[in-house]
């Protein structure tokens, strides 16, 4: 993972404490962030132990020559620092009277909790124990200091099992009749150092090191080699973190917190990191304890302040004689190092101007810092603290804008799990987030079950191998989705990311067994009527229920929304064919409709009987046309057989039937967008995706036909393509049924001129050569024209086309000269441009990733090397040819915020994602145009 600087400075150890600073907050890139920090704080004169970092730069080199030459080049450098450290604290490393005893940690640019282990006490020796045991007067807690010491270095540096250690501990306590650590006498503990020193003999073969040079310098090659664990990759992968040249190494003077009970260590944060409130000072100490213990959970840590105390007692029904007894705050215990904490978090905030996450470690009375950075946080903590330091004057607005990870948003958006209750839940498997929220339901395995189920008022997960849209109603009453097929932009989750809904895709681990009604995933086997619970933000799927609880969009949510559209310069459109989910994204704030895809408007109901029957007879028509040379229904009429003339008949049935149809449902979409704009596809999808292929779906229809089965399944297999998604579909379906595409036009004008201010935008999909789009826009104006001229109104109907061809893209400025708009559509150019198909690339985009072949799945984050390249090029020639050339984007990519980033930087005009998302382009659009 390790990248060695291109150009490396030679130092490689800055040091701090003593009032002075070689370094500070600025350099996280190379001192790690708590370097850098503990730099800043130390400069800033707050009482931070004195030590040095070796940098970031200095593991590049250790991976570059390799242990043995890099401790050569670093060792004189090391020597002087230490030497420095010595003067500054008066005290010596490795020996007598006043040993010096350090901390030895790792710390990268990035904060990566638990990547690597804290070494503490590091310098205890035989000879700095007798040392410290006079000079502190206390033979106990040095004899802790060292067992802890043995501990931390046997397992973090030599790699010895924890439980080897905590076996021995547990041992010693029973033979003595003690319960607690802290029970141990000195005489116990001597025996729990000298097992553990037996136990390190045995797992390494060699003595515990007495060198406490040997000891510093196993204690940084162990941070160093840390870099390169399962468990810090895994951690990168998982944050997405990327490019970091290593991580640095601090070494820092011990302070002890468990030198008695004056002493105390804890961490805390300066306002509340799950919901941002900056009621009090957040935070949770031990007294007479080190680092670990607060994070152990063995003791019950105590609040800071009395204010929280008292809150955390009610929760946790403790008396308050009870508590002011056994779990006082630091404020009423050590009023004096309370203060003093509370004057440096309100410095620390002012200073960094963020939210603070601290540890601190009080001894003797006195208190030191040991870390501050900026603290994590839950997306509503985040959006609350931003507009909190607006009002605060800590920050500016953009600043606030650029605080907000838009992606976070999407918790504030869904049902969310309780995070008790997903901890508690029992995992199954993981497969790709592909629609966030959370949910939980009973399993069905068809669309049909789940409408039924959920009509008899039950909760279901829809479970497919993979969905297509004859699932939709299925999807739409679901409480979630799992699909064992498919990737991020496959129609579950381009779906489900529509309705807003919960969806797991591409779960390789389970099979489905449609026939026996379950599907096994490792050693679980679900069954229908089974309850699972789905995480869509995380992919994880949960045996049993997890509760669930319903967001709230809050003021601060509301501010800082408000803030976003105010610096973005992009448009936000949404995705949507309904009229419920047009209400929703203009609740989120669409602006208008990028995409209204009209296939999923002919599955519903009886719609989906007219337009089978028009597929039924639309190919022998078409044949007819060509056979008796016509252009049009009507002189075909006229021409043709009686017999021929009843496929012409159904046909021109079929059509009137799906004309008022798809007209009412533009009338409600229309209505719900209020004057918004809405940009309407014509039918994209192939025809055989509205058959059904299964023998059961085949009969039934059969039966609506008034035909037998075998019609039905000879038409199935007439539709039959190779690769359906290179075949009959998008514009070229409407070249074959021309009548189609009339009917479509004719239903939108129509609606617009009954719902007054409607702006629609007709988009003609898969356009790959300039003619196709002529073709089809000339039906389109004619229509247009007639509906005008039948109604009596006026309508202005913009003409456009998608970019999904590569060949659309390159011959840009020849579609321009007929489109009023280009939408880019990244789905379909990710897949043509790529040579990925949308729904089988899911099988080995992650090993693609992994090897960095592609930085990220290129249908979830915009391939701006290649397909981006073919944006640009559309977007030069597509403006040269018609200067005021309306452009947006519609594929997946117009949700994703490093998209649209792009897109705001290459010109666009608007991005159109799912009505959930539409949120978080709001703010991703800001921050383009802040950054
Ligand atoms: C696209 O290809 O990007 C697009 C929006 O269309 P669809 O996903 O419906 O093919
Ligand atoms: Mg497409």
């Amino acid at each position: 993972m390790a990248k060695r600087a291109a150009k490396t400075t030679r130092k490689f150890i800055y040091f701090f404490g003593g009032g002075k600073s070689e370094g500070k907050a600025s350099m996280k890139e190379l001192l790690g962030g708590k370097g850098a920090n503990l730099a800043e704080m130390a400069g800033l004169g707050l009482p931070v132990p004195p030590g040095f970092t070796i940098t970031c730069e200095a593991c590049a080199e250790y991976y570059a020559v390799g242990k043995k030459d890099f401790f050569k080049e670093i060792k004189k450098e090391l020597a002087e620092k230490l030497e420095q450290l010595e003067k500054v604290t008066g005290k010596t490393f490795g020996k007598g009277p006043n040993p010096l005893l350090v901390s030895v940690r790792s710390g990268a640019a990035v904060s990566m909790p638990g990547m690597m282990d804290t070494v503490l006490n590091l310098g205890l020796n035989e000879e700095t124990v007798k040392a410290m045991i006079s000079l502190t007067n206390n033979e106990r807690f040095v004899m802790d200091s060292y067992r802890r010491f043995i501990q931390m270095f046997g397992n973090v540096v030599l790699g010895i099992e924890h439980h080897d250690f905590e076996h021995v501990l547990d041992s010693v306590k029973k033979s003595a009749g003690k319960k607690l650590d802290t029970d141990l006498t000195i005489n116990d503990l001597k025996k729990v150092i000298k097992q553990y020193k037996k136990v390190v003999k045995k797992a390494t073969g060699k003595d515990f090191p007495e060198d406490p040079m040997d000891q510093l310098y196993e204690g940084i090659d162990a941070v160093f080699a840390s870099w390169n664990n399962p468990r810090a990759i895994k951690y990168c992968q998982i944050n997405d973190i990327r490019g970091l040249l290593g991580t640095a190494v601090n070494v820092q003077t011990m302070v002890f917190g468990n030198s008695g009970e004056n002493s105390a260590t804890g961490v805390a944060f300066t306002r509340d990191p799950s919901t941002g409130a900056n009621k009090y000072f957040y935070g949770e100490f031990l007294i007479n304890a080190q680092g670990e213990d607060v994070v152990a959970g063995i003791r019950t840590p105590q609040q800071i302040t009395i204010k929280g105390s008292k809150e955390w007692a009610k929760s946790q029904n403790v008396p308050e004689e009870t508590r002011k007894e056994k779990f006082p705050s630091l404020q009423e215990v050590m009023p004096e190092a309370f203060k003093e904490l509370d004057t440096i978090k309100v410095k620390l905030e002012n200073h960094y101007k963020d939210m603070q996450d601290l540890e601190f470690t009080i001894e003797d009375g006195k208190l030191y810092m040991l870390q501050t950075r900026n603290g994590k946080r839950t997306a509503a903590a985040a959006v609350k603290i931003a507009t909190d330091l607006i009002k605060e004057k800590l920050i500016s607005e953009k600043e606030a804008i650029l605080r907000v990870d838009p992606e976070a948003l999407d918790q504030l958006l869904h049902p969310v799990f309780i995070k008790e209750a997903e901890e508690k839940a029992e995992k199954i498997t993981v497969g790709l987030p592909a629609s966030p929220g959370a949910a939980t339901g009973q399993v069905v395995f068809s669309a049909e079950d789940a409408e039924a189920w959920v009509k008899e008022g039950k909760n279901v997960i829809l479970c497919r191998i993979e969905t297509s849209p004859e699932d939709i109603g299925g999807m739409n009453v679901a409480n979630g989705i799992l699909t064992a097929r498919g990737g991020m932009t496959s129609h579950a989750a381009v779906v489900a990311r529509g309705m807003g809904k919960c969806c797991v895709a591409g779960c390789g681990d389970v099979e489905i067994d449609y026939k026996k009604g379950s599907f096994k995933c490792g050693k679980h086997t679900v069954k229908e009527g089974d309850w699972i619970s789905l995480n869509g933000s995380t992919g994880t799927v949960y045996l049993g229920k997890v509760d669930t609880v319903e967001p709230e969009l809050t003021g601060p949510f509301n501010k800082i929304m408000k803030l976003a559209d105010k610096y973005r310069k992009l448009g936000i459109r949404t995705n949507s064919d309904t009229p419920h989910d047009t209400e929703v994204a203009v609740k989120f704030g669409a602006e208008g409709i990028g995409l209204c895809r009209t296939e999923h408007m002919f599955f519903e109901g009886h719609r989906i009987i007219a337009f089978r029957r028009l597929i039924l007879v639309a190919e022998t028509v078409k044949r007819l046309k060509d056979t008796l040379e016509v252009k049009t229904l009507t002189e075909l009429e006229k021409c043709c057989s009686k017999e021929q003339l009843e496929a012409v008949t159904q046909y021109k049935k079929a059509l009137d039937e799906l004309l008022p149809l798809q007209r009412s449902d533009f009338i409600g979409i229309f209505k719900a967008l209020k004057g918004r704009p809405c940009t309407v596809r014509l039918l994209d999808p192939p025809l055989h995706e509205f058959l059904p292929h299964d023998d059961a779906g085949q009969k039934e229809m059969a039966g609506q036909m008034g035909i037998n089965k075998a019609e039905i399944h000879k038409l199935v297999e007439n539709l039959h393509e190779f690769n359906p998604m290179l075949g009959h579909r998008g514009c070229r379906l409407g070249i074959t049924y021309p009548e189609v595409t009339e009917m479509q036009v004719r239903a939108i004008c129509e609606a617009a001129a009954e719902v007054k201010g409607s702006k629609p935008e007709i988009m003609i999909p898969l356009v790959g050569n300039v003619k196709e789009l002529a073709m089809q826009k000339q039906i389109a104006l004619n229509t247009i024209e007639a509906v005008k001229k039948e109604k009596g109104v006026k309508l202005k109907v913009m003409i456009g086309t998608m970019i999904e061809i590569p060949r659309a893209a390159v011959t840009a400025d020849k579609i321009a000269e007929e489109a009023e708009f280009f939408s880019f559509g990244t789905n379909d150019l990710t897949q043509m441009t790529c040579g990925f198909s949308r729904d089988d690339a899911g099988k080995f985009l992650g090993d693609y990733v992994n090897e960095g072949i592609y930085e990220y799945d290129p249908f979830q984050v915009l391939d701006q090397t290649g397909v981006g390249e073919l944006v640009k090029l559309a977007v030069k020639k597509g403006k040269k040819a018609r200067k005021d050339i309306k452009l947006g984007i519609c594929g997946e990519h117009g949700g994703e915020p490093r998209s649209i980033e792009f897109c705001h930087k290459v010109g666009l005009n608007y991005v159109s994602c799912s009505p959930f998302r539409v949120p978080i382009a709001r703010l991703a659009a800001a921050q383009a145009a802040i950054k």
